[in-house]
């Protein structure tokens, strides 16, 4: 029996969880606040600010955990090399989760190491080096803060006059102490996916199928699998998937993005975890979900093969309110209606915009992707939280 620290305790972490109980595995699930969605099914618990390295030290080696499972970005995740040089196992290892923290390292590791194709990219540390930056890049680009993750801090320059506007967002959207920015072309994408992509102790790499995803606010709104798409941009997705986790190492389920245009397939960024548009795999659309796939990949247990068994759909389910005990109103026509689920995440607080469950939908594999989209979409909007 494993001992896991798991760092971040929210939806995705909280499945991870209970699929690790499932199979007799020790749970210790960490966050900044008491009671987050992952806590709740684990053996135990540990509340710290996680980008307080001291903080940190002091849990690992309380726990002495034989896996450091992260599952958020806002992590001292420098302290991830000492961990491994006293002999811990931190997943997939301490290289992807520090390169994959800021945007800066894994976008030149990418684009300039690995000749992966990325969309145009400048960085810029002042609202005038922006300026210099968008005049290098042209218009309309989109800038991100170099720390930060679902779409905070993040806009789209269109015009002259949208450069001070990007630039003061970006500082209030940025994690941590970093005020730098990558300004990137905007890509015209026709879809954008996210490719789950498995590495494992034996060096084997698997793929799941395509997961296609749209995005509002920066956020993932529904998730479709699989996402239709031609063969040689699958394999040329696929192939850029195993080069860049194999540059990072380690073994793990990662969750790498992709936009598919005209020209051809550009890398964006990836996470070296579960990934939110991946909960479709919720509704059994695999052999192996993907919180299943991480769990085997961290315990290094084999994965013959990655299979669909079913096409399927997730739609997030918002808050629209700051509340201290939620209520869901709408659950009823969701579970009345057939070849759908759903999720409640248990979050006790709720703000605008915050997820607090989703609903999956799925159809034979002979079904209409379209259609099982449309259905999830449909279900969720019936869902309301109320304050
Ligand atoms: P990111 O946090 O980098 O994943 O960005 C969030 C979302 O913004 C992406 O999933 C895209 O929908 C959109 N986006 C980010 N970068 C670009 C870009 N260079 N061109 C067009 N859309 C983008």
């Amino acid at each position: 029996m494993a001992k896991i620290l798991l760092l971040g305790s929210g939806e995705l972490g909280k499945e991870f969880v209970i699929a690790a109980q499932r199979i007799g595995q020790i749970v210790i699930a960490v966050d900044s606040y008491a009671n987050a969605p992952a806590m709740q099914v684990a053996h135990g618990f540990e509340v710290i600010n996680m980008l307080d390295g001291d903080a940190l030290d002091r849990i690992v080696a309380k726990h002495q955990p034989d896996y450091i499972v992260p599952e958020i970005e806002a992590i001292r995740t420098e302290r991830f090399y000492e961990y491994e040089k006293q002999g811990y196992t931190v997943i997939p290892s301490a290289k992807a989760a520090n390169y994959t923290m800021n945007r800066k390292s894994i976008r030149d590791l990418a684009a300039k190491e690995l000749g992966l194709k990325t969309a145009d990219y400048r960085y810029a540390a002042s609202a005038k080096a922006l300026s210099e930056a968008v005049q290098e890049i042209g218009m309309p680009c989109v800038v991100k803060p170099l720390m930060s993750s679902s779409g905070k801090g993040q806009s789209t320059i269109k015009t002259e006059s949208d450069i001070q506007k990007a630039w003061d967002y970006s500082q209030e959207g940025s994690r941590g102490d970093v005020a730098e920015v990558i300004v990137e072309g905007f890509v015209n994408f026709e879809y954008e996916i996210t490719l789950l992509t498995v590495t494992q102790r034996d060096g084997k790499t698997l793929c799941c199928p395509p997961i296609g995803h749209r995005q509002e606010r920066g956020d993932y709104q529904e998730s479709w699998q699989p996402a239709t798409m031609q063969s040689e941009h699958l394999q040329k997705a696929q192939d850029m998937a195993a080069k860049v986790t194999a540059a990072l190492g380690g073994a793990g389920l990662w969750g790498v993005e992709f936009f598919i245009a005209d020209d051809g397939v550009y890398f964006s960024e990836l996470s070296p975890r579960p990934h939110d548009t991946g909960m479709v795999t919720l509704g059994n659309t695999q052999n192996f979900n993907e919180f299943e796939l991480h769990l085997r990949a961290v315990l290094g247990l084999p994965i013959p093969e990655i299979t669909q068994e079913r096409i399927g759909a997730s739609a997030v389910i918002l808050a629209s309110d700051h509340s201290d005990h939620p209520i869901f109103e709408g659950i009823e026509e969701v579970a009345a209606a057939p070849q759908s689920d759903f999720r409640l995440f248990g979050k006790p607080t709720s703000r605008p915009y915050r997820r607090m469950g989703v609903v999956v939908t799925y159809d034979g594999l002979n079904g209409d992707i379209k259609a099982v989209t449309e259905r999830a979409k449909d279900l969720a909007s019936k869902v309301r939280v109320l304050k």
